[in-house]
């Protein structure tokens, strides 16, 4: 079996991989046979499907974690696909994901910070102050009143979110 310098029993990548791939594709994944390989020595190998192992190597080299070279058997002259997984990638792409997912959640928080919100006692929904004070603090959908809601919670929830990802990401790095 490849050594591969991430580790697929990691939560976050296993479930990154499962999500791009499905679950038989992840046993290719991580059971795929040392060097380069055909997909037909793959699916011995990993007792896998071979329509399975070829979208799974389709998938991945679409998404840059698997390389092929082509070679010619000199007797037959058929071409022959030789794969490779490589997963260096994975990484700069799962840091890439947390990067983006961090700038929405620190906006959702800047947002939160710096404006005030009423809502109705019925779910209807949620409102800005200066739609709420437009509306007569009034729901638009019940006709009950808009009361300040505190949103603390949603703050602290945010905060613990964005510091997880962080310490994640540079974990990566590292
Ligand atoms: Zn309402």
């Amino acid at each position: 079996m490849v050594i591969f310098l991430v580790d697929l029993k990691d939560p976050i990548i296993k479930g990154y991989l499962i999500n791009l791939v499905g679950e038989e594709g992840f046993k290719v994944v991580k059971n795929m046979p040392e060097g380069e390989v055909t997909d037909e020595k793959i699916s011995q190998e990993t007792d896998v499907l071979l329509n399975i192992v070829r979208r799974t190597l389709f998938i991945l080299y679409e998404n840059r974690l698997a390389v092929y070279r082509r070679e010619r058997d000199s007797d037959s002259g058929w071409l022959t696909y030789l794969w490779k997984l490589d997963l260096d990638n994975l990484n700069s792409q799962l840091e890439i994901e947390a990067k983006k997912l961090l700038k929405n959640l620190k906006t959702k928080l800047e947002f939160e910070n710096n404006k005030v919100f009423y809502v109705c006692e019925k779910q209807d929904g949620r409102f800005l102050f200066e739609t709420a004070a437009e509306l007569e603090f009034i729901c638009p959908i019940c006709g009950g009143e808009l009361k300040f809601q505190e949103n603390e919670l949603t703050i602290k929830a945010l905060k613990q979110r964005i510091s997880q990802l962080e310490e994640m990401s540079s974990g990566t790095v590292a």
